[in-house]
């Protein structure tokens, strides 16, 4: 019998690990290089000196994150808390509830999310200067042209060009940009604005219902999903950083370099972020020869802080996840209920809370002392029994360009899962799918993808089952096809303007 095949994977987050872990259960010889202590990337989880449990922010699962959901199931876990009602805050107090969509009379989409959505002071008057905005939803389908046509635009020029109200897009909008895309409107590229909303808001009345890990996901799911990777024969080596990937005279990739050290592979996968990807270039002796790789310097990351406060009393605090904007002019943050949603904290007398910052640039140079304190600021402004608390332990995390950055134009420069390396593949939540999926879902399904392209190529196992997002609505699939046979009919006029 032949020796099986083996493959390297870089990083250890959610795409690394799918496509370890479905080339494992291959019967591919794979190894997973991952540069950190402890692997899960942005979503990786550890314990302090101290024994408290900590990690890079709080991560939700969204309703449509099926394949993530199925993987779990698989691995035999029940890590998830019910699903949870969140609430947003300004500094003039409680903005927004949201009900548990799912319980709500189905309405078509995206009339449910309208309706059912309980705004505490945007008017009406506002919230219907959105409907203009429906026909960009139509009219971008995921696709390459889509993508192309609305990514030079900023989300911000695209709520004006339909008419949103100053207020809306204050108040509502932009404040789901921060959070889904990790920055304001005027630095979001308009495809990504209308993929994300669409994904997680605008799809399917149930697509905003979310629920979370019961503890650190690095505890609950990748500690588990990790074992059984290695009881497969995968082997998962952290503190390994990939340097270089070694490609031969004919361009076929041999392996990998970490730093001394050499691991040869017949194929390589990659899950490593922007940030990461740009270093190991920015190293490398054979990938700068190659212009699609040496366009990802094009590319950007966004700042991010995750902190972990416990107090030394218990607060009242009347949704587990919450949303904030209009604190800082342009970051959004979040900050979460730790009693409610993790076990270990459930009978506690302190409260815990979790607060995430995104685009943080300008919170990352602060000492921990002054985060803190902002943090504890910030809370009592949204609720104000915080104020008589007192923060007895803290953890500040700092992620220097973390998050993929979705600006105006990026788009030209994401890779595919396939690369003019034949046989080195692209995975993680920055990579060009179809699927449609976003975050942490997006990177698992990109990892799946590019596994299957590992198999394809060898022609051995078979290809990982990858579940499409749930189909657009009937009155969506007639809006889609009415605007495309238009497009198709009015495609031969010249059109000399600047699209
Ligand atoms: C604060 C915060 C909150 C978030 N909230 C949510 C949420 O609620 N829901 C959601 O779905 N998503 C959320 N996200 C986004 C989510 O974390 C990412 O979309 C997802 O984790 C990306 O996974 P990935 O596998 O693509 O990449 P990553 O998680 O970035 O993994 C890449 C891995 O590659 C490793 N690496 C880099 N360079 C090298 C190298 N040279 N050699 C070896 N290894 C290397 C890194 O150490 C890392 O482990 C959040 C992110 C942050 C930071």
């Amino acid at each position: 019998m032949s020796e099986p095949k083996k493959i390297v994977v870089i990083g250890a987050g959610w795409a690394g690990l799918a496509a370890t872990s479905h080339l494992v259960n291959q019967g591919y010889d794979v190894t997973l290089l991952e540069a950190a202590a402890h692997p899960g990337g942005l979503v990786a989880g550890w314990q302090t000196p101290g024994g408290r449990s900590v990690e890079g922010g709080i991560h939700g699962f969204w309703y449509p994150y099926r394949n993530i959901f199925n993987q779990v199931k698989a691995l035999g876990l029940n890590p998830f808390t019910r699903f949870t009602r969140s609430s947003q805050y300004s500094p003039a107090g409680l903005e927004v509830e949201s009900p548990l969509f799912q319980n709500e009379p189905r309405l078509p989409a995206p009339l449910g999310t309208f309706i059912y959505t309980q705004f505490k002071r945007l008017p009406l008057s506002d919230r219907l200067s959105a409907l203009p905005l429906l026909y960009a939803v139509i009219d971008f389908d995921n696709s390459d042209q889509a993508w192309q046509n609305y990514d030079k635009m900023t989300a911000r020029e695209l709520f004006k060009q339909y008419g949103v109200t100053d207020r809306l897009y204050r108040d509502s909008f932009e404040p789901m940009l921060l959070v889904g895309l990790f920055a304001p409107g005027e630095q979001c590229s308009a495809a990504a604005a209308l993929g994300m909303l669409y994904y997680f808001i605008l799809a399917h009345q149930s697509d905003f219902d979310v629920v979370w890990c019961r503890g650190t996901v690095g505890a609950r799911i990748f500690q588990p999903w990790i074992a059984q990777i290695e009881a497969a024969g995968g082997k998962v080596l952290t503190n390994q950083r990939v340097t270089d990937i070694v490609v031969d005279q004919s361009g076929i990739a041999t392996g990998v370099q970490c730093g001394p050290e050499f691991f040869s592979a017949d194929a390589v996968i990659s899950g490593v972020s922007i940030t990461g990807m740009k270093k190991i270039v920015a190293n490398s002796q054979t990938l700068n020869n190659y212009p699609q790789f040496r366009n990802l310097s094009n590319l950007k990351g966004i700042d991010v802080l995750a902190t972990r406060l416990w107090f030394d009393r218990k607060i009242d605090i009347p949704l587990p996840s919450n949303a904030c904007f209009g604190f800082d002019a342009t970051t959004g943050w979040t900050f979460f209920d730790l009693n409610d949603l993790h076990d270990e904290y459930h009978d506690e007398a302190h409260s815990v809370v979790e607060a995430d910052f995104y685009h943080a640039n300008q919170l990352l140079p602060m000492s921990d002392e002054q985060i803190v304190d902002k943090v504890h600021r910030d809370l009592t402004t949204c609720i104000p029994a915080f104020g008589s608390a007192t923060v007895i332990d803290s953890s500040v995390i700092r992620v220097k360009e973390g998050v993929t950055h979705f600006f105006p134009g990026s788009y030209q420069y994401l890779l595919s899962a396939t690369t003019d390396i034949p046989n080195l593949y692209m995975s993680g939540d920055w990579i060009v799918t179809r699927h449609g999926s976003w975050s942490q879902e997006k990177a698992y399904v990109t990892g799946l993808e590019a596994a299957n392209r590992v198999v394809e190529q060898f022609g051995i196992g078979s290809q990982a089952n990858i579940i499409p997002i749930e189909a657009d609505e009937p009155h969506i699939q007639l809006a889609r096809t009415l605007n495309q046979t238009l497009k198709e009919w009015t495609q031969f006029i010249p059109n000399p303007w600047l699209v």
